[in-house]
């Protein structure tokens, strides 16, 4: 199946400027670089003018008088690819940063989520990124990131061009239409063929992605190693080079909320606090992580603020585990005669949870713990939120 993906933001510093100032939508627009000494990328309508990348601007502006020159500002380019990388993550848990525009995607066990083929998913992404962030994408939909990057390429090529496709700027390389393909794509141009390897492949007449795939192993090997034998497998469609989960995780999780009216029962706060440690051990859970330590924090009505912690010996991911804890917490910085806003709760220290030792020396109750909260989790997820609660004795 064709399940990798490859997303690839077009002209994205230039689509970046055109979100934040709309007038410079359909325009021939070019980002400066290197304080402001040269183009570093351009609209179509800039290419289509033909100013070449890489162009010094004292050249460009004389030459080019009638496209628009804007400074460039990496800063602000990162942080909406931060938020685009993270609404990718919306669509498969395994999303590989490539570079600051450009991530695989491996949607392999998502079919049967979505219940629509790969193709229809990268239609729905692009549709997805164009709505929320104003910027295009182009997707390769192949069985390999070497195929998929190519299958990229032509992808917004026929956007540029204008060729009508079933789904536009996505463009899928499958075992039908994949040796025309690779007869078409010239040497040079598959991805992890350095530029340098060009008189090497003149030299044995390789030109074509297509007379690379002919090549004898046993050769291969000698001249360019493992990524040579690697690269002949992915160009023929057998996956060699895996996606590499992007993900970071987070360093703490917390959930804080003010009360509806200033209080001072303490079976509501507790109330609160519960409602927060199980959003916060569900969190934890859903990214298999574990807490090494926690805070509560209480906000009097005058808004000064008590905290008071934790640190616990061994990680912990289940609010049963960690009820008992957070009371005591709770309990050391109540004071009946104070007003209370808001309360909240923090864990970190945080590690996978799958690092922990667990198994022979886990300690009996905390599995059953663990393994109540799994269940909680199930309820809600047929039930919805809020199904259960843990029920408090107090006042
Ligand atoms: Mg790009």
């Amino acid at each position: 199946m064709e399940n990798i993906l490859l997303v690839d933001c077009d002209n994205f510093f230039v689509s970046c400027e055109q979100m934040f100032n709309p007038e410079l939508e359909g325009k021939a627009v070019c980002v400066l670089g290197n304080n402001d000494g040269c183009v570093i990328a351009r609209s179509n309508e800039a290419k289509e003018m033909g100013i070449p990348m890489g162009l010094p601007y004292f050249i460009a502006k004389k030459k080019f008088k009638d496209a628009i020159y804007v400074s460039g500002n990496r800063k602000k380019y990162s942080e909406i690819s931060k938020k685009i990388m993270k609404r990718l993550l919306d669509f498969t848990p395994c999303v590989e940063k490539y570079s600051i525009d450009e991530a695989f995607l491996d949607i392999r066990g998502m079919e049967k989520f979505y219940k629509i083929s790969s193709i229809q998913v990268a239609d729905k992404i692009r549709k997805t990124i164009k709505e929320e962030f104003k910027i295009n994408v182009s997707i390769g939909v192949s069985k390999t990131k070497t195929l998929s990057k190519i299958a990229s390429e032509i992808a917004k090529f026929k956007v540029r061009k204008k060729i009508k496709d079933e789904y536009e700027g996505v463009f899928k390389i499958d075992d039908e239409n994949r040796e025309k393909i690779l007869s078409q794509t010239k040497i040079e141009d598959v991805w992890g063929i350095g530029r340098n390897l060009h008189k090497f492949f003149r030299k044995h007449n390789v030109r074509l992605a297509s007379d690379f795939c002919e090549l004898d192993d046993d050769f291969l090997k000698r001249n360019l190693g493992k990524r040579g034998l690697e690269l002949k497998q992915e160009l023929k469609g057998n996956l060699q080079l895996k996606v590499i989960d992007y993900y970071v995780p987070p360093k703490s999780v917390s959930r804080t909320s003010t009360f509806k009216k200033s209080t001072n029962s303490k079976t509501y706060i507790l109330n609160e606090l519960n409602a927060h440690l199980h959003e916060v051990c569900k969190e934890l859970r859903q990214n298999k992580l574990s807490a090494g330590g926690m805070s509560v924090l209480l906000r009097y009505k005058d808004f000064r603020v008590v905290v008071n912690k934790i640190d616990f010996k061994s990680p912990k991911s289940s609010e049963f585990e960690l009820y008992k804890e957070m009371h005591n917490l709770f309990e050391e910085l109540y004071k009946e005669s104070a007003i209370y806003r808001s309360s909240g709760v923090i864990v970190y220290k945080l590690t996978p949870t799958e690092d922990i030792q667990q198994g022979l020396f886990e300690d009996v109750e905390a599995k059953k713990k663990r393994k109540l909260s799994d269940a909680w989790d199930k309820i809600e997820q047929k039930f919805g939120y809020g199904a259960i609660n843990i029920g408090i004795k107090h006042d």
